[in-house]
């Protein structure tokens, strides 16, 4: 299949993903002498950062995660397409995609790879079945589904005290950020919003924990700020257990193991996974072709200008790069994204100059602002500037006004931090009529308990386990309306 447009006549920018590094690499090339093409696997940019309010119904998905195609609407030299990306040809420079199940060639000139990173189980992937992870609005959706879903179980099963106590148990792998953010909105959840709600059960008597193998809160933050959110957490009523880690997950609970090997069995119905991170696939594909190393988690080892060995052409930024001190952040995905863009038109200037490689086959080098051309892969520069990551500073909500930052030798905390906390991921939340709902949603929340998205289906709560069941590959044909054939059924016997 042929993408509408065809090859574009301009310097072909690729970018991989529609997170804050492609997204932010799309934008940073607006006033570039370039065609730029995004490819995603899903429509819209998500702000992951938020994704936990989705999960405990204060937000609702659109807002966190506004149309790419509406935010580069007004951007004229980019397009966005929906495919998911399965394959790369560094040799041949073309992208193999999956778009609406057809498959389709996507050639680059240059091609930042910004796909991000899946949630890891650390080799025990079976745990996803009942310990969803937070990486998608489908996690943070199906989450919702079995967080709310577990409350009205238990009033239903109010006369068996032993299901109550396991429906209303819930537990949080990895402290982490995404884990503190958890533990502390489901443990309000309980306690504030659903206070009333209830007939036969009462939801504050949930029990929230905490898990990590580690032996503090919040380890990127350091001792103080960690020690500060525990305290906080401790206070709401979270049980926090340190240095655990769990060993099974099944229906019935989550089995754990201390340092001092002591195991036990938590009886638990919901279960959220916020540990471990696992690179894009495509970085495999990337390294097996270009030599280039990847690190534990999968990410790719680039170059200190982010491209690839012997591949200037391809740059790789975000969750999926491995650059040693940047953390896998929004930040480092942003900067990552402008640096990448900063070097591609770096060496477009560069193959202005009468220093172009010579290319092969059709293929003519000409300048970049020609409009007309076939454009070629230029000289790169000597010993382009290295990325430099600057670090502005690390921050988590704990609870309602209580929020831990830590901007450089700085460290917030309580109301203070929260204030900070609320205007910074404001300003960053794509869109301005998301930035306005989101406001309205949180002055709900935050002064009165209440929760507008509170809204679950059964497709949330089953369809990724139902599609599990039908095997890789069968969402396509579904939605093509390719059912499979029923069986022949044995006529009755007649009488
Ligand atoms: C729950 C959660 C909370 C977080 N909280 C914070 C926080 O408070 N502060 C902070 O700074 N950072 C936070 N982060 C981290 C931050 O969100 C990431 O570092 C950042 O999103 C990385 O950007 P990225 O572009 O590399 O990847 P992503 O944002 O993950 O984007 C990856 C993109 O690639 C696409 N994609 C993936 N595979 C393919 C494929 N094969 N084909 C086509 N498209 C593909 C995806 O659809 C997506 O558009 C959080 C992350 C999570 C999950």
């Amino acid at each position: 299949m042929q993408l509408p447009m065809g090859r574009p006549k301009r310097h072909h920018v690729v970018i991989i993903g529609s997170g804050f590094g492609g997204l932010f690499a799309a934008k940073a090339l607006r006033r570039a002498p370039v065609a730029v093409t995004v490819l995603a696997q899903t429509t819209h940019h998500l702000f992951q950062p938020l994704l936990y309010q989705v999960a405990t119904g204060i937000l609702s998905e659109g807002e966190i995660a506004p149309a790419t195609r509406e935010i580069l609407s007004r951007q004229r030299n980019a397009r966005v397409i929906q495919a998911l990306v399965e394959d790369i040809d560094v040799e041949q420079k073309v992208v193999h995609a999956r778009c609406q199940d057809e498959l389709t060639e996507v050639p680059y000139d240059s091609l930042i790879v910004a796909a991000g990173a899946g949630q890891s189980y650390f080799g025990n992937d079976q745990f996803a079945t009942f310990a969803p992870g937070m990486k998608s609005l489908d996690n943070a959706l199906e989450l919702r589904a079995r967080i709310f879903g577990a409350f009205e179980r238990a009033e239903l099963t109010a006369d068996n005290q032993v299901e109550v106590d396991r429906l209303l148990t819930f537990v949080v792998v990895g402290a982490g950020p995404t884990g503190v953010e958890m533990a502390g909105q489901i443990r309000e959840l309980s306690t504030h919003t659903l206070r009333r709600e209830f007939r036969h059960i009462d939801p504050s008597q949930a029990r929230v924990l905490l898990l990590d193998g580690a032996d503090q809160l919040l380890q990127a933050f350091g001792d103080q700020l960690g020690k500060s959110a525990q305290r906080a957490l401790e206070k709401m009523g979270v049980e926090i257990r340190l240095g655990t880690i769990v060993t099974d997950v099944t229906d019935e609970g989550v089995a754990v193991k201390d340092k001092d090997g002591q195991e036990d069995f938590i009886r638990c119905a919901c279960k959220v996974w916020a540990a471990g991170v696992q690179a894009s696939p495509l970085g495999k594909t990337l390294a097996s072709q270009t030599g280039a190393e990847l690190d534990r988690s999968g990410r790719v080892k680039v170059r200190p200008d982010l491209s690839l060995p012997d591949h200037p052409e391809i740059l790789v930024v975000g969750d999926m790069a491995y650059v040693e001190g940047v953390p896998g952040v929004a930040q480092g995905a942003i900067q990552e994204a402008r640096y990448a863009a900063a070097r591609i038109q770096e060496r477009l200037r560069a193959a202005e100059e009468p220093a172009m490689v010579a290319l092969e086959g059709e293929r003519t080098a000409v300048g970049a602002g020609d409009p007309g051309y076939t454009f070629a892969t230029p000289a790169p520069p000597e010993d382009p500037e290295p990325f430099k990551y600057f670090d502005k500073g690390s921050m988590a909500t704990v609870s309602r006004f209580n929020a831990v930052v830590s901007v450089g030798p700085l460290r917030f905390t309580g109301f203070v931090a929260w204030l900070m906390w609320l205007g910074l991921h404001l300003l960053y939340i794509a869109g301005f009529k998301q930035r306005v709902s989101t406001l309205v949603r949180w002055f709900i929340t935050f002064v009165s308990n209440g929760r507008s998205e509170r809204a679950s289906t059964r497709q949330q709560l089953a369809g990724r386990l139902a599609l599990e069941q039908f095997g890789p590959g069968v969402s396509g044909p579904l939605l093509r309306g390719e059912h499979p054939e029923p069986e022949e059924q044995e006529p009755a016997a007649q009488a």
